[in-house]
């Protein structure tokens, strides 16, 4: 049980951009938050002054990897989908990419808040807005966007921040706000972030004091304690990180230059954690489950959507042909993976590819 093990087939998880094993040091450093300093952090009492200086520990550790002045500017929330809510609902007439994440995106569509103009990857905004919203790290397609860029279009300006934060070099320089998940470096689930250059938005939660009234609710220690060990963790590994990815990307790509009527999605200007494929004349579904059976962790699309077999809004935005849109599959690496593993993927999928265009 304790400490943790991992799976046997990690290396053979490819669906990274979902989630990620928690790492075995940050299980280590959240382990004492649950048991001897179990404290709340409000309290006046030791055990509630251990606790608070584990949180706020956490909270330097955060505002280091986004390169953010000072700690107080992070704040802790249940993940990126609370950050993304509480900033696009403070901003009525917020702006928005069509190609951010569902909690953006379907937030936006209840909110009838206007859409940048996208023509193919590219952005374009025709007035200025009270906010604009741009993603750094595309989940599904891994295209990278120049978020200052909108700096002159926008009285303030976001951006999810939770593909790129812990995996890419990041910064919230410039931005007014930021959203980060834990999970996605290697940190527990139910913990993120919204980085606040001044203000943070009006309370979203409100009936506490905590975290200077921004955000009531006791503090989630060990979920806030993980963040921090595993945003210190993706600072130090950052380059290593990010040149293993980038080997095991070209590793699986060098093997499906073999393959017929295959696109890699994404532009010129993509992360090296996410590749997206799109196979002619086959199901991406149907290629999800036949890796599984073969052993293999990859997704159809977003974590979030993939269970859904309605079209990503991802792809729908890219106009692209009905008969690419369905064949798409999303590989996402991670540090677990290693160069046996990006070679088996690609000769399975190039196998399970070719077995399921000849049953059609
Ligand atoms: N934004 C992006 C770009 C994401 O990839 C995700 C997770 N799929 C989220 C936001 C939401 O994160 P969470 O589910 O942890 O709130």
């Amino acid at each position: 049980m304790y400490p943790p093990v991992m799976p046997a087939d990690i290396a053979r998880y490819f669906d990274n951009a979902a989630t990620t094993q928690v790492d075995p040091r940050v299980v280590a450093e959240m382990m004492p938050f649950f048991a001897a300093d179990f404290g709340n952090p409000h309290s006046l009492h030791a055990f509630g002054k251990r606790a608070e200086e584990a949180v706020e520990l956490a909270r330097s550790r955060v505002a280091q990897l986004l390169g953010a002045e000072d700690p107080s500017q992070i704040v802790f929330v249940a993940g990126a989908t609370e950050a993304n809510n509480w900033v696009l609902r403070a901003f009525p007439g917020a702006a928005v990419s069509p190609f951010e994440h569902s909690s953006i995106y379907e937030t936006a569509r209840q909110l009838g808040l206007p859409w940048l103009r996208n023509e193919g990857l590219a952005l374009y905004a025709d007035r200025r807005h009270p906010l604009v919203s741009v993603m750094a790290v595309n989940n599904e397609i891994g295209t990278i966007w120049d978020v200052r860029s909108w700096r002159a279009f926008a009285d303030f300006l976001h951006s999810d921040l939770t593909q790129a934060a812990g995996k890419l070099p990041v910064t919230v320089e410039g931005l007014d706000y930021a959203s980060i998940s834990a999970h996605k470096f290697y940190g527990p689930k139910g913990i993120g972030a919204l980085y606040a250059r001044e203000h943070a938005p009006p309370p979203f939660m409100t009936g506490g004091d905590q975290e200077h009234g921004r955000r009531a609710g006791t503090l989630n220690v060990p979920g806030i304690v993980g963040m921090g060990a595993a945003a210190a963790i993706a600072l130090d590994d950052l380059e290593p990180n990010l040149d293993h990815a980038a080997t095991a990307r070209a590793t699986i790509e060098a093997v499906l230059r073999g393959c017929s009527d295959l696109k890699i999605n994404g532009g010129s200007l993509v992360s090296p954690y996410i590749l997206s494929l799109s196979f002619l004349g086959v199901e991406g579904e149907t290629l999800v489950i036949e890796l599984d059976r073969l052993g293999f962790a990859i997704s159809s699309g977003a974590a979030c959507s993939s269970r859904s077999t309605e079209p990503s809004h991802v792809l729908k935005a890219l106009n692209m042909e009905h008969a690419w849109l369905r064949g798409t599959v999303r590989i996402s690496i991670g540090k677990y993976n290693d160069c046996k593993s990006c070679e088996k993927l690609g000769v399975t999928l190039l196998e399970s590819v070719e077995k399921l265009r000849r049953m059609l």
